[in-house]
C-alpha cells in the first residue's frame, strides 16, 4: 500500500466525479447522483471533457474573487477544480498562444446562472490583462465591465423564474492586441422581448429602467418629467408597483440602481445631454401608456371621431419627445395612406387601431433606445487608433449569454424563436465537439472513427427552409394583402409539412386533445415537444408601426431620439418596400451567429437551475433531470467517450494514478512520462485498451478508467 498524496486540488471520492466521463456507468441516475453529490458539498462545477456543467447555488459562495482567479491563472484546465476560471483561462489562453479567436457559449433555461457565469467570466479576463496598466486598455476593461449594468437596466427585468431576467439575447466580442490586452469589443443583442413594455404576467415586472427612473430620481427632475413617483398611476408599470428588483448581487433596489447606472452611463462616456434623453423617451412611453381614446358623438353636421381622454398628456409626450404637439395628436388619431402617385389621404383611426398604434409605437420607441444604448455603447468600446499593419491583427474572445429552450403554459412566437435559436445552437455544438474530437486525434496521431449521433438538422430545416419551412410560409401569410387570419397560416403549415416527423397539430392528430383544433402546432425539438398557439404570429411576425410615428419621431428637435429614427426620412409615397418582418431578421441574425461561432474555438459552459424557488441548496432531482436531458449532457458524455472515454497528458494521468503502481510511486525513472504511464498500464493489464498520442494517453473504454479509478479509491 502506497502512502497517500493528495494533491491540494485533487479531491476524494466523497465529492464524486469532477468529470462526467469518470462515472462508471453512464445513465441518467448515475449522472444525476454524481451532480447532487457534488452540488451538496457546494462543488457547483463539473466537466464532461472540457465542457463545464454548473449548478446555480442560489447563495453567495467563496468561489471567486483575486485569490481563486490567481489559482487558475495560466494553468491547465485540469490541474484545478472545475470552474468557470479554468474555461475563461482555457479560452484566454488558446486566444494569446495559438492566436485562435475563441468563443465561450453559455446555455441553460431563465434563471439557471448564465449572466452571472458571464460576468465572472469577464472578470476573470479584465483581472489578469493589462500588468503594465496602459491606460487605453484600462479604459476599455472599464468599459467592458461597466456597460453590464447599463444593459441590465434596459434590458433585464424582474421574472417569476429570475429576479433578474436578461429579455435579450446577447453575443459580446472582445479584441484583444497581440499582447493579450483587451482593446476594445463590441454587442450583438438579440430579440428583445418588447412586448413587456405594455404587459407582464402577475408577478413580473416591466424593465427595470421604468421603476428605476420613477424611484430614483430627485423630486424636480420628477417633476421635469411631469411624472409621479408611485409607479402604479401608470399603466405600463402598474402591475408590477408593488414589486421590488428582488435580491440579486449588490444593486438590489431601483432607486440605488438609478444612480448606479446614471453614473455608469456618465463614466463610459454618455454625454448629460444623451443620459436627459434617455430619461425623457422612458417618461415618454410611461405618458403615451396612460393616453386613452374616445370616440366623439356626432353633433349636428360635425361627422364623429376621435379624441383622446387627456390632452395634457399628448402635451408631455410632445415636450418630452421634442415634437410639435398638434402632430403627436394627429399621428395618434389617423394615418395618412398613400392612393397613387403622390396623392396622400388621412385616414381616421377607430379606438381599436389608436390603440394598437399607441402600443405599436410604444414598443417600437423603447426598442430603438434599446439598441440605440448598445450601438452607444459599441462606439465607445470600438477599438480606437489601430492599424493592423503596425498592430498585428486583433484576436477576439466571444461570449454568448443567450436565453435557453423554453417551454410556457402558452408557447407563441417568442418562444419559437428562442426554441428554434436552440435548435440552432446545439447543431453547432454537435458539429463542433465532433470537429474539435477530431482535430485533436489527428494531432496526436492518433487513427479515428465517427461517431454516431442525433442530428437536429430536420428540425432546424423545418423551421428555415426557404418557400415552405415555417418563417417563410408565416412571411408569405404576412405579404398577403386582405385580412388572412393566423388560423390560415396554421392550415398552409398543415398542407407543407402533414408528413413531416418533427410536426403536428390537432387537424393533422385529431385524437390528441392537447392540441386546439385551428390554433396549435407542435414541434418535436431535440428538448422535447413544444406546442405552439399561432394567435398573434401573423402580427407579431410583420411587427409594422405605421410610417407617421417613424416621421414624426425622425422629426424631434432631440438630436438624441431623431438618430433613433433614421427611417422616418421617407415619405409614405416613397415606402415601397415592405420592411423584413421580425422572423425574417431574427433568422438571419442567428444564421450570422452561428456563421461566427463556428470559426471560432468553441468553450462550452452549460448551466442548470436547481430548483423553481430559487432557493439555496435545494436540488430539485425532476427539475434537473429534464435540463440534463435537453441540454443533452448524457449524449455530450457518450460523444465524448465514443471513440475514446478520456484523453490525459502524460503528466496529469501519472498524477493522478502514480500511487497504484510501484514503478511509478513516489516518482518513476523510466526516462519519459510515456514510458511511465505504459509501464503502469502494464501492471494493471490495460495496455490493450488505450492509445499512445505524442502528448496524451487516449483511453478507449470507461472500464479502464474505472478500474484506474477503484485501484485509486482504494489506497486513498
Ligand atoms: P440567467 O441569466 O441564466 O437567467 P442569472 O445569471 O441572472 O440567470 O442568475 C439568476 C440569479 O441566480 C442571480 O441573480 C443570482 O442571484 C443567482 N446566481 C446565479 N449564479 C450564481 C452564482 N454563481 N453564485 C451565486 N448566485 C448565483
Ligand atoms: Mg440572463
Amino acid at each position: 500500500v502506497f502512502p497517500v498524496d493528495r494533491m491540494e486540488d485533487e479531491e476524494g471520492p466523497e465529492y464524486g466525479k469532477p468529470d462526467f466521463v469518470l462515472l462508471d456507468q453512464l445513465t441518467m441516475e448515475d449522472f444525476m447522483k454524481n451532480l447532487q453529490l457534488r452540488f451538496e458539498k457546494g462543488r457547483i462545477y463539473t466537466y464532461i471533457g472540457e465542457v463545464l456543467v454548473s449548478v446555480n447555488p442560489y447563495q453567495e459562495l467563496p468561489l471567486y474573487g483575486p485569490e481563486a482567479i490567481a489559482k487558475y491563472q495560466g494553468r491547465e484546465l485540469y490541474e484545478r477544480p472545475p470552474h468557470l476560471y479554468a474555461v475563461a483561462n482555457g479560452a484566454y489562453k488558446a486566444m494569446k498562444r495559438r492566436s485562435r479567436d475563441t468563443c465561450i457559449v453559455i446555455s441553460g433555461e431563465s434563471g439557471a446562472g448564465k449572466t452571472e457565469a458571464s460576468k465572472h467570466i469577464m472578470q476573470y479576463i479584465a483581472a489578469v490583462t493589462n500588468p503594465s496598466q496602459r491606460a487605453e486598455v484600462e479604459r476599455v476593461k472599464d468599459v467592458l465591465l461597466k456597460s453590464t449594468c447599463v444593459l441590465e437596466a434596459f434590458g433585464n427585468a424582474r421574472t417569476n423564474r429570475n429576479h433578474n431576467s436578461s429579455r435579450f439575447g446577447k453575443y459580446m466580442d472582445i479584441n484583444f492586441d497581440f499582447k493579450g490586452d483587451p482593446v476594445g469589443g463590441h454587442i450583438h443583442s438579440y430579440l428583445l422581448e418588447k412586448s413587456r413594455v405594455l404587459k407582464q404576467l402577475v408577478g413580473e415586472r416591466n424593465f427595470h429602467a421604468f421603476y428605476q427612473l420613477l424611484r430614483g430620481s430627485e423630486d424636480e427632475e420628477l417633476q421635469g418629467l411631469h411624472l409621479e413617483r408611485n409607479p402604479a398611476l401608470y399603466n405600463f408599470t402598474r402591475q408590477g408597483a408593488g414589486l421590488s428588483m428582488g435580491v440579486h448581487n449588490a444593486l438590489d433596489n431601483d432607486e440605488k440602481s438609478h444612480r448606479a447606472v446614471t453614473e455608469a452611463m456618465r463614466i463610459i462616456g454618455f454625454s448629460p445631454e444623451e443620459v436627459e434623453s434617455i430619461h425623457h423617451i422612458l417618461a415618454a412611453i410611461l405618458h403615451l401608456g396612460n393616453i386613452e381614446f374616445v370616440e366623439t358623438e356626432k353633433d349636428g353636421l360635425q361627422k364623429g371621431g376621435l379624441a383622446v381622454t387627456d390632452e395634457t398628456l399628448v402635451g408631455y409626450v410632445a415636450e418630452l419627445t421634442a415634437t410639435p404637439k398638434d402632430l403627436v395628436l394627429r399621428t395618434l388619431l389617423a394615418r395618412t395612406v398613400a392612393s397613387g402617385g403622390r396623392e396622400v389621404i388621412e385616414k381616421g383611426h377607430t379606438v381599436a387601431e389608436a390603440s394598437y398604434a399607441r402600443d405599436a409605437c410604444a414598443k417600437a420607441v423603447y426598442q430603438r433606445l434599446f439598441e440605440w444604448v448598445v450601438n452607444r455603447i459599441n462606439g465607445i468600446m470600438e477599438p480606437r487608433g489601430r492599424d493592423p499593419r503596425r498592430d498585428g491583427k486583433d484576436t477576439v474572445i466571444g461570449v454568448l449569454d443567450i436565453y435557453g429552450f423554453e417551454v410556457l403554459p402558452v408557447n407563441s412566437f417568442e418562444q419559437f424563436c428562442i426554441n428554434y435559436c436552440n435548435e440552432k445552437l446545439q447543431q453547432l455544438f454537435i458539429r463542433l465537439i465532433l470537429k474539435q474530437e477530431q482535430e485533436e486525434y489527428e494531432r496526436e496521431g492518433i487513427a479515428w472513427q465517427s461517431i454516431e449521433y442525433f442530428n437536429n438538422a430536420t428540425i432546424v430545416e423545418l423551421v428555415e427552409r426557404p418557400h415552405r419551412g415555417i418563417l417563410a410560409v408565416l412571411d408569405e401569410a404576412c405579404s398577403t394583402a386582405g385580412p388572412i387570419t393566423d388560423r390560415i397560416f396554421l392550415q398552409t403549415l398543415d398542407t407543407h409539412h402533414r408528413h413531416h416527423p418533427h410536426y403536428s397539430s390537432r387537424q393533422l392528430c385529431p385524437t390528441d386533445k392537447t392540441m386546439e383544433f385551428g390554433r396549435d402546432f407542435r414541434i418535436k425539438h431535440y428538448a422535447g415537444d413544444v406546442t405552439y398557439s399561432v394567435e398573434g404570429f401573423i402580427d407579431k411576425n410583420r411587427d409594422s408601426l405605421f410610417q407617421d410615428f417613424k416621421r414624426l419621431l425622425y422629426n424631434s428637435a432631440d438630436p438624441t431620439l431623431r438618430a433613433m429614427w433614421p427611417d422616418g426620412q421617407q415619405d409614405i409615397t416613397e415606402v415601397t418596400k415592405r420592411p423584413l418582418t421580425a422572423g425574417t431578421l431574427f433568422k438571419n441574425s442567428m444564421v450570422a451567429l452561428v456563421e461566427n461561432l463556428a470559426s471560432k474555438e468553441p468553450f462550452y459552459v452549460r448551466c442548470i437551475k436547481p430548483n423553481e424557488d430559487k432557493v439555496a441548496g435545494r436540488l430539485d432531482e425532476d427539475h434537473c433531470r429534464h435540463q440534463v436531458a435537453y441540454l443533452g449532457l448524457l449524449e455530450n458524455v457518450r460523444v465524448r467517450r465514443a471513440g475514446f472515454a478520456s484523453r490525459q497528458p502524460y503528466p496529469r494521468f501519472l498524477l493522478r494514478y502514480k500511487m497504484t503502481c510501484e514503478y511509478t510511486w513516489p516518482n518513476h525513472l523510466l526516462g519519459s512520462d510515456r514510458a511511465a504511464v505504459s509501464a503502469l498500464l502494464e501492471q494493471h493489464g490495460l495496455q490493450g485498451d488505450v492509445a499512445f498520442g505524442h502528448s496524451k494517453l487516449f483511453i478507449r473504454s470507461p472500464r479502464t478508467l474505472v478500474t484506474l479509478e477503484q485501484s485509486r479509491a482504494r489506497l486513498i
